[in-house]
């Protein structure tokens, strides 16, 4: 899988391309993540990717020639690309959106700077307008990496236990359960008595249990679409 991640800040990406998961994925292959340059797809001496808007208004608008010839030159390199933009007005960034991009073979990734992108390249360039929350960023870059991370770990290879990344939160549509390490005490704090049982069905249910009561407590929202059998429904309603 590739990402092209389009850019007037390529030194943005410098560094958490070369840590941690990202980093030891990018080195064994698992993905390829080019960082392109929009500065490079402009045709004046300045280099110039933004202008006045018109009609008037706060600060500066990304110009579309720029943008449409990176774009245009992209999609001209096979595989063919999907075109995602960055926009607070996008679909809400979300794991299925997550799982169906990792599906796809490539994708550029368009990051907007300033008050936003002039409304021809969202109408006329983009494939999917992404949003990663009801906020505002200074620029599409800190959503660009959102996406590659999100995507990366559910490649193949890329997570040391694939298993980890299907019990996470949002994966069977709940919230995951709470997670203890050693010591068993600490500070008076005891770990739930069942999961040092060794029972691995108690513990399975246990789990089960705590994530549902979660998901119901803090993101009820999510029970609607979520992946529930009748033991599940039996809890539910108790
Ligand atoms: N004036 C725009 C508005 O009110 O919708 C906000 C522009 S924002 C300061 C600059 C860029 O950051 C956007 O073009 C977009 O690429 C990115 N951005 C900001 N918030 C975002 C969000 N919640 N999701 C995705 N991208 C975002």
């Amino acid at each position: 899988m590739r990402f092209d991640i389009l850019t007037i800040f390529p030194g943005f990406f410098d560094s958490p391309l070369r840590e941690s998961l990202l980093g030891k994925a990018l080195a064994a292959g698992h993905l390829d993540v080019r960082v392109v340059d929009l500065r490079g797809f402009t045709d004046d001496r300045h280099r110039t990717t933004d202008d006045r808007p018109y009609g008037g208004g706060e600060g500066m608008v990304m110009k579309p020639g720029p943008l449409f010839r990176a774009i245009e030159a992209l999609r001209a390199e096979p595989p063919p690309p999907r075109v995602v933009l960055f926009t607070p007005r996008g679909r809400l960034l979300d794991q299925p959106l997550v799982e169906e991009m990792a599906r796809w073979e490539r994708i550029v990734l368009v990051c907007g700077r300033y008050e936003g992108v002039d409304e021809r390249v969202h109408r006329h360039a983009a494939d999917l307008e992404v949003s990663v929350g009801d906020y505002v960023l200074a620029g599409g870059e800190t959503a660009a990496l959102a996406v590659v991370e999100a995507v990366s770990r559910l490649l193949p290879g890329v997570l040391g236990c694939a298993a980890s990344a299907r019990r996470d939160s949002f994966s069977d549509g709940l919230l995951e359960y709470p997670q203890y390490t050693r010591p068993a005490d600490f500070r008076g704090w005891r770990v739930p008595e069942v999961l040092l049982s060794g029972d691995h069905e108690r513990i399975r249910r246990w789990r089960r249990e705590c994530a549902l009561r979660l998901t119901l407590e803090r993101r009820p929202d999510l029970l609607a679409k979520a992946d529930l059998d009748a033991a599940d429904r039996a809890f539910l309603r108790r």
